[in-house]
């Protein structure tokens, strides 16, 4: 099933998102129609808060072909950041809640600086822990997707020149 993703004024984007308890067929099937939707919408990474579902599940495939066909679809619960390198990198972020009011086909994007690599904790699909040293672009969309599950978004990492240029692209007053 593809669900739409919610669009940023929207206060559902700022709960925090609840641990997976027990990994279940519901949050199977979750997961799945998490992936359907982030190749329909054309995202690389997803997290249940944009769907409105308040579980800590994130999905992600950095392969996916410019016609978004999957190539190495990931599921992780209750992911979290172990740790974070004090070496940072700025990059330019978009996101699928993020669009201008004005046109909601036209996504934002903005440079957000975070550290450039990390190393999370997580669950997979059997329930196993696992951890990994995600390095530059997935710990880019790692952390980006972490923060969605509570509830922060890429447009409060800008900075202040950034954020006023973007308020005015949105159309109306966020952050
Ligand atoms: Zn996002």
């Amino acid at each position: 099933m593809v669900l739409a993703p919610l669009h940023h004024p929207d206060p559902r984007l700022r709960e925090k998102a609840k641990p997976v308890a027990k990994i279940t067929p519901e949050i199977k099937a979750l997961a799945q129609d998490m992936l359907h939707s982030m190749y329909h919408y054309k995202g690389i990474g997803l997290a249940a808060t944009q769907l409105g579902i308040p579980h800590r599940v994130v999905v992600m495939d950095l392969d996916v072909t410019q016609d978004m066909k999957p190539v190495s679809p990931k599921v992780y619960i209750n992911p979290e950041i172990v740790s974070a390198s004090i070496e940072t990198s700025k990059m330019e972020e978009g996101c699928l809640s993020v669009a201008s009011c004005k046109d909601s086909f036209k996504y934002i994007t903005g440079i957000v600086t975070r550290p450039l690599h990390i190393r999370m904790r997580y669950l997979d699909l059997d329930g196993n822990v696992q951890e990994e040293e995600d390095r530059d672009m997935l710990a880019r969309c790692m952390q980006h997707e972490i923060d969605h599950l509570d509830g922060i978004l890429f447009i409060d990492r800008l900075e202040p020149e950034d954020r006023k240029r973007l308020i005015a692209e949105l159309g109306f007053d966020t952050v």
